[in-house]
């Protein structure tokens, strides 16, 4: 194989002069051992990602947070009044804070970063002349590639077929307008952007279908050449993230100025300047919530892998924040609530109805009823024959008995069709073989059909397959029993598939078309100049709803979160299923259907007023073209809902990007769906969807918790000095003791709520209104009431020390110890926003343990280590001293308990 010496002039070549260079055989690909060795050869197919911000200046970066440029001026000048030690330890803090929120920042980066990887892209590929569905890591030059519309090309491609093929290729030229494919050899100076007949690797096929071999992987194809791939590194911010930093600086601003007065007021009272200096930093170190944008990026990566472990893959983070507030679902129906395993329950052709027996895959059943089976070569089941060979032939499917189970391949609704011919005894291999594709127009779902063309019996015969509304009204003529053409009976058809689609199956139906000699397919000429089908006949299969989806949608009406079916599906089939999910009630209003399921036809009609009526009324969509999704989200929108929508081919990349959440299905979903989505179930399931909103919901909640349990203490730490100032006393508690208390609680005391367990009744509150404010009225009263608590426990601990004779040491000791304790005993409030510590289980989230473990280690080291005491001007304190501490710790909490219980007792937390 010389790809080597071939650089990229790969379009000039015909077609079988590639094949023959690359040593590879179009129709068949490679084999097996050809591809081991060009494996040793070349690698894998990955482009190796540009290196993202190093650690050293990711560490650096830490030092621009302004609480650290505060905090860095303040050690400054400590050093230049000659307080060494008082310096150290304030930049030693600062070292720490640095490098905590380096190393989280770091391992949140890293998990969203596999996360991400673990959505891995697939392709189909035709190795040893079968097709296979392959990780697109495991190309290899020469593989032959099959691109469909939604494909991301995963490599660069010299194409040999191309039916309506096309691509957006913004991601290597720019360009965003869609280029045509072809498979024509080129003049040898085409520009890279002009060459129609290659697919580079990174680009989306947003139409048609096409085959082409691969001809560079990984670093060597062009994307890979020029290195455009951005960095991996995700963006950890999120709407809440920004509001908190926004707030921060507020904060510092409003501190900054007190701390100024604080220093002012100390001088005008005749305080010496040093010391009032140093009030001023214990103020501003003190009254700034260090803990909390660690705290919020450890809580959102802890939210993220929970989801992901209820098969929620997060793409974009801001969406754990958003999943909490959805206020609407809009689901497909095929493979999100219902199971995608089709099979086939009738067949109706030449007018007769023919039961199909057997499940799942495995062509197990009989076509026809047990006592009166039909002889497929009889004369009077012609129409039965060409329905199934129609079906078989305008097919992508592949069917195979892997070692255990029946097994297909491409889409489960033509599979079916495979296993319905297998039932009636033919085999689609010999019938392929026998009458080969010779065109076709590929399936698309704003068209709902898709058609083939075979040479059979000296005939150019067109097979039609699609939605009944599409192939019914081209159709003129259909085949009775025995095959003979006879006029179209529409009503008898339009009847027979209305009660299969009442019955919940899903109705496909099968034409064909007797074309002129040596024509081909030309879906342009088909629909402007209309075509004179023959009907052949209908297959109705059953795709059983998800047991899961139906518990989950209960879960979702629980919550608040109304739940819509978008379906390309037909309206009776979507309501029958809708109801059987839950989606609807049956009964009562909704007994009418054309109150209850609105098609994409009757949606095109309507003006936007009359559409934000009817998205608000109703919750079934029928017949939905996928560029109809986005209106249906706008529409949803204007009325104030946060919408989570659902989609997987390439047209609702817009309507997954319009919407709040967009959600794309991990194992049906094109890959262009994939990346405009925010969220990505793996294994498709509706269940995800819910799962994922309750754990959005919870991550909000502990955040919320978060900053309920860390602002009392700031501002406690901030009341404590102003007071000291005003009353003209020494200050309780120095700013070094201050920075201990901050980082040590921030993190054993504060982190371990990340852990918390999400709360019972989360899914029985309504969904919070987007643009609420984080805290709400009752919680700000708790905050305040807290710190009043600590003002006066630590204050008057430290007075009654002195009075008591002790030394200044001591009684700041005490006060430290005070502060310390009081937030272990409140940290027991705050793991539920309406219940109490006891009945949520006093060990019900372990880490709070290890966190109150840790804590009573340091905070004896503080006390009673000579070090800790020369470092931090602490000194040992007595048993009674730490009884009173104790107490004041567990009144607090009691304190608190009972506001909870008796002052906030209707709330049901901020979600
Ligand atoms: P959902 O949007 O809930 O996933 P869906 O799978 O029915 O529903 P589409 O895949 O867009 O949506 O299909 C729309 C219609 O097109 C189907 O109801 C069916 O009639 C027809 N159809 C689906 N798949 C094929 C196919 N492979 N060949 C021909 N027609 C098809």
């Amino acid at each position: 194989m010389k790809t080597s010496e071939r650089k990229n002039d790969w379009h000039q070549l015909p077609v079988d002069r590639v094949a023959e260079h690359l040593e590879t055989a179009l129709g068949d690909g490679l084999s097996d051992e050809a591809v081991n060795a060009r494996r040793a050869l070349h690698g894998e197919n990955r482009i190796t990602p540009k290196p993202g911000r190093g650690p050293l200046l990711r560490f650096a970066l830490q030092f621009s947070q302004p609480l650290v440029v505060v905090l860095v001026i303040a050690g400054a000048v400590t050093a230049f009044l000659g307080e060494w030690v008082d310096s150290g330890v304030i930049f030693g803090v600062t070292l720490i804070n640095a490098l905590i929120g380096f190393i989280q920042e770091g391992r949140a980066e890293s998990a969203l970063v596999a996360l991400a990887r673990s959505v891995t892209s697939e392709v189909t590929v035709l190795r040893g002349g079968a097709k296979r569905r392959l990780p697109s890591t495991a190309l290899v030059p020469g593989d032959v590639v099959l691109l469909a519309a939604g494909d991301k090309v995963p490599a660069d491609l010299r194409l040999f077929r191309a039916k309506e093929l096309q691509a957006i290729e913004s991601a290597l030229t720019g360009e965003s307008t869609a280029v045509s494919k072809h498979h024509k050899a080129l003049s040898p100076d085409t520009l890279l952007a002009e060459r129609g007949n290659m697919a580079y690797a990174g680009t989306v096929m947003i139409r048609g279908q096409g085959a082409g071999v691969v001809v560079a992987t990984g670093d060597a194809t062009e994307t890979g050449r020029i290195s455009r791939l951005i960095a991996e590194a995700p963006d950890l911010s999120t709407p809440l993230t920004s509001k908190m930093a926004v707030f921060s600086n507020w904060l510092l601003i409003a501190i900054g100025l007190l701390a100024v007065l604080t220093f002012l007021i100390g001088l005008w009272r005749g305080e010496s300047a040093f010391e009032m200096f140093m009030a001023a930093v214990a103020l501003a170190v003190g009254a700034i919530p260090e803990g909390l944008p660690a705290a919020m990026t450890i809580t959102l990566a802890i939210g993220v892998s929970r989801m992901a472990r209820r098969r929620a893959i997060i793409r974009k983070l801001p969406a754990v924040e958003t999943l909490g507030s959805t206020t609407v679902i809009c689901s497909d129906k095929t493979g999100t609530l219902t199971e995608n395993q089709m099979t086939v329950r009738e067949i109706f052709a030449g007018g007769v109805s023919y039961p199909v027996s057997g499940s799942g895959y495995a062509p197990t059943g009989k076509i026809g009823d047990e006592a009166d089976l039909p002889d497929l070569d009889s004369p009077d089941a012609v129409a039965l024959r060409q329905c199934l060979l129609g079906g078989a032939l305008c097919n992508d499917a592949g069917l195979r008995k892997s070692e255990r189970h029946w097994e297909i391949t491409g889409d489960p609704t033509e599979g079916a069709l495979l296993v319905a011919l297998r039932k009636g005894g033919l085999d689609e291999g010999t019938l392929q073989k026998q009458f080969p594709r010779l065109d076709e127009i590929p399936f698309d779902s704003a068209r709902q059909y898709m058609a083939t063309l075979h040479e059979i019996e000296g005939l150019r015969m067109a097979y039609f397959k699609g939605a009944i509304e599409q192939l019914l009204p081209r159709s003129t003529g259909m085949l009775d029993a025995a095959g003979t053409p006879v006029p179209i009976d529409r009503r008898q058809i339009e009847q027979r598939a209305g009660e299969m689609a009442a019955a919940g199956l899903r109705v496909l139906a099968v034409g064909r078309l007797v074309c002129l000699a040596g024509s081909a397919l030309d879906r342009e000429q088909l629909e402007r100049d209309g075509c004179a089908l023959q009907f052949v006949g209908l297959f109705g299969m059953i795709d059983p709803p998800r047991p899961k989806a139906i518990s989950a949608v209960k879960a979702c009406h629980a919550a608040g979160i109304v739940v819509k079916m978008i379906t390309g599906d037909h309206a009776l089939t979507a309501l029958s299923i809708a109801r059987q999910i839950g989606i609807v009630k049956a009964g009562g209003k909704t007994e009418n259907t054309a109150l209850t399921v609105l098609t994409g036809r009757e949606l095109a009609e309507l003006d936007d007023d009359a559409l934000r009526r009817a998205a608000h009324a109703v919750h079934v969509f029928a017949r939905v073209e996928p560029e109809q999704k986005l209106r249906l989200v706008r529409a949803l929108q204007a009325d104030g809902e946060v919408v989570a929508m659902t989609g997987d081919g390439v047209n609702d990349a817009p309507a997954l990007k319009q919407a709040n959440i967009g959600i794309a299905m991990g194992l049906a979903g094109t890959e262009v769906a994939k990346e405009a989505a925010d969220m990505v179930l793996t294994d498709d399931d509706f269940a995800a969807i819910e799962a994922a909103v309750e754990e959005g919901r919870g991550v909000y909640d502990n955040i919320v918790k978060f900053i309920t349990w860390t602002l009392p203490t700031n501002f406690g730490e901030g009341l404590v000095i102003m007071a000291a100032i005003v009353a003209g006393v020494t200050l309780p508690i120095t700013a070094l003791q201050i920075l201990w208390i901050n980082m040590t609680t921030a993190v054993f005391l504060g982190l371990p709520l990340a852990f918390e367990p999400i709360e019972a009744g989360i899914m029985h509150r309504a969904p919070r209104q987007p643009g609420t404010p984080i805290l709400d009225g009752a919680l700000i009263a708790r905050i305040v009431l807290v710190s009043v608590l600590l003002l006066a426990g630590s204050f008057g601990l430290f007075l009654l020390e002195l009075e008591r004779g002790h030394t200044l040491a001591e009684a700041r000791t005490v006060a430290v110890n005070v502060f310390v304790v009081v937030e272990a005993f409140y940290l027991f409030n705050c793991r539920s926003f309406e219940r109490s510590a006891l009945s949520i289980g006093f060990f019900s989230n372990p880490t709070v343990w290890y966190g109150i473990g840790t804590m009573v280690v340091l905070q004896l080291a503080l006390t009673y280590v000579p070090l800790m005491n020369r470092l931090f001007s602490t000194a040992p304190i007595d048993a009674r001293a730490w009884a009173e501490i104790l107490a004041l710790g567990f009144a607090a909490m009691l304190i608190v308990g009972v506001e909870k219980r008796y002052l906030h007792r209707h709330r049901r937390g901020p979600t």
